[in-house]
């Protein structure tokens, strides 16, 4: 199953992407990390994105595209995949179907509100990657991983000014996504204001076919 996974920033995508993926057994590909972790490893690609990403906006499209080809064309993902935080703009869209077919879209329904106090409270840890969050998943020991001992951080996207930039891009480049998904009618709504569990109950009705559905 080849899924995107479309919402704005702090909808839950990411954590939705890992227990979907596991579910699935389908890898969950994620451009803002794959991002990351051309930062953290100094890359030529890392240090062109770094600061656009600190500032909440998008990198250029022909970048993520490639960087996508490139992600989508290893084995893994020919099983299937959950594209976690692309595409983002209609070009990328558009270069995203000469690449895979696509068999659904689940839209991320959550307000501002929400989305500002999920990503000011989120904590990442450094070596594992697991997420935390202040009042809803604190982890036992403050600034350490429950699961590895790591360390946590926040990251510098999830300041204040850098979260009001990502919803204002979102909806100016990306929320035009849901019509043109829904256009072809592709396009699942999930109403991702509550607990993850709930959010992940919605995604599998969603996806079941509608035969299942009925029986
Ligand atoms: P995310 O972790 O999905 O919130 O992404 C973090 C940052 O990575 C975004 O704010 C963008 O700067 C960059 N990024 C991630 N995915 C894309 C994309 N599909 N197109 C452009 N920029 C992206």
């Amino acid at each position: 199953m080849n899924l995107i996974f479309l919402g704005p920033p702090g909808a839950g995508k990411g954590t939705l992407a890992g227990l979907v993926g596991r579910e699935y057994g389908i890898p969950q590909i994620s451009t803002g990390d794959l991002f990351r972790e051309s930062v953290r490893g100094g890359t030529e690609l890392g240090r062109k994105v770094k600061q656009i990403m600190d500032r909440g906006d998008l990198v250029p499209d022909d970048l993520t595209v490639a960087l996508v080809k490139e992600r989508l064309a290893l084995p893994d993902a020919h099983q299937g995949f959950i594209l976690d935080g692309f595409p983002r703009t209609i070009p990328q869209a558009d270069a995203l179907g000469k690449i895979a077919r696509i068999d659904a879209v689940a839209n991320f329904q959550v307000d501002d509100e929400t989305v500002i106090r999920r990503l000011s409270g989120r904590r990442i840890c450094r070596k594992c990657g697991a997420i935390y969050h202040v009042e809803n998943i604190p982890p036992q020991v403050e600034g350490v991983c429950d699961r590895c001992g790591g360390e946590l951080y926040t990251r510098s996207d999830d300041q204040i000014d850098a979260i009001r930039k990502r919803l204002q891009v979102y909806k100016q480049q990306t929320e035009p996504l849901i019509r043109y998904y829904r256009k072809k009618g592709l396009l699942r709504d999930i109403d991702a204001s509550a607990d993850p569990e709930h959010t992940l109950q919605q995604i599998r009705a969603a996806l079941r076919p509608s035969g299942e559905q009925a029986g």
